[in-house]
């Protein structure tokens, strides 16, 4: 089932319910854009167990990584939606995934700091 595409410049692909957001210059990179929708299309209209192994695994990605990470270098504003909380469209997407990610990142530091 394909959903609807719309267009946001803070982050390279996310989902929000039926809607699928994605960068609006990912159309240059047509690999990484086929994986991209593909990637969110899988992805169901809420947060799962699936939905984590998704993203744990992302083998849409897999032979695309280096298109990827060239994608969001050459566009930054996209490392706002690697942050738990990103204006996406309309919406406020909060990322409960994202949100643990950067809760250990912060754990870690402040471990390791204490320390040193
Ligand atoms: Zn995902």
């Amino acid at each position: 089932m394909s959903n609807l595409i719309q267009y946001s410049k803070n982050i390279v692909g996310c989902r929000i319910k039926k809607e699928i957001f994605i960068h609006p210059k990912l159309y240059k990179y047509p690999e990484l854009y086929k994986a991209i929708v593909l990637h969110e299309n899988k992805h169901s209209d809420g947060i799962g167990l699936g939905d984590f192994r998704l993203d744990l695994f992302n083998e849409e990605l897999t032979g695309h990584k280096k298109e990827f990470y060239k994608f969001i270098f050459t566009h930054p504003r996209t490392l706002l939606g690697f942050l738990p909380l990103t204006k996406i469209g309309k919406y406020w997407a909060f990322d409960l995934q994202l949100f643990i990610a950067w809760v250990i990142v912060f754990l870690f530091g402040y471990l390791i700091g204490g320390n040193l």
